[in-house]
């Protein structure tokens, strides 16, 4: 029996723990770092927590008898793909970032792309005074101090302070639609978007409301992938890395 380790927390994590569930001769698990209050769960063995660093997951590794492991974490976990590759280079075990692509400027975009979330914040209040933030909860904190920016998040649970003195939270997950974001971004008189270059098509209409509204879009680039290990663009690849047929 090969046992495959699936670092998820995504909407590929999911998807491929659901091609693979129930395959004979294969065992998987899915990992979930347990941010979300209630996450959607993947298909087939579920473990939450972190392993407690490299060290703790190539443990890991070795007590669970792992033959494979898949990052199909968020573009922006940057730490535990880190983890991964070094956990990877200390047991042996052959590792694959299933990462999807990202987001792509179209003509009419008027996109600021920047190397961070503080970058990001020093865009502001220069380019926009009705911000529709949608950096995740944990990215609401960069922009804690300024003032004389309204924000408008949208997260999938609360953040935790510090938060910026004007401030608005939108508890949703995606799928979002076109019209929605559309109607969004034109009932709350937003001015400007600040989101990070995730990918995806769940949160991609975002960027299309923006272009027709000719709005502004401050864009946080992604962090490298660790260097050396190979990288898959969706499911499909990975299936095929595991030399399992489609
Ligand atoms: P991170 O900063 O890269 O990781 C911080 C720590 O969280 C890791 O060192 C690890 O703890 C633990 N961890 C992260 N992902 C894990 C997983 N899949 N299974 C077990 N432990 C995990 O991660 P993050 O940016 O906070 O993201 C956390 C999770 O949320 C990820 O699974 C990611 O796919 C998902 N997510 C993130 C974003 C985002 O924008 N960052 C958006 C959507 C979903 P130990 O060192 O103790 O092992």
């Amino acid at each position: 029996m090969r046992h495959l380790l699936i670092l998820g927390g995504t909407t590929e994590g999911r998807t491929l723990a659901a091609a693979l569930d129930g395959r004979p001769g294969l065992r998987v698990t899915s990992s979930l770092a347990g941010r979300v209050a209630h996450p959607r769960l993947p298909a087939g063995q579920v473990r939450i927590g972190g392993f407690g660093g490299p060290e703790g997951l190539a443990d890991w590794l070795r007590a669970e008898r792992v033959d494979a492991v898949v990052d199909a974490t968020h573009p922006f976990a940057a730490g535990i793909s880190q983890n991964a590759a070094l956990a990877a280079a200390a047991t042996g075990v052959p590792l694959l970032v299933l990462r999807r692509p990202g987001f792509t400027a179209v003509d009419g975009d008027r996109w600021l792309p920047v190397p961070s979330l503080a970058a990001a914040a020093e865009q502001l209040p220069r380019r926009g005074e009705r911000v529709f933030l949608t950096t995740g909860r944990q990215g609401i904190a960069a922009f804690a101090h300024l003032d004389g920016v309204h924000f408008l998040a949208r997260a999938v649970d609360p953040p935790e302070p510090p938060l910026p003195p004007s401030f608005e939270l939108l508890l949703d997950r995606g799928p979002f639609t076109l019209d929605g974001e559309r109607a969004l971004l034109r009932e709350r008189g937003i001015d400007m978007l600040v989101t990070k270059d995730s990918g995806g098509a769940a949160t991609a209409p975002k960027l299309t409301a923006a272009r027709e509204l000719r709005l502004p879009v401050v864009i946080v680039r992604r962090p490298p992938v660790p260097d050396g290990v190979p990288v898959v663009p969706d499911v499909e690849g990975a299936v095929r890395w595991l030399g399992l047929p489609g």
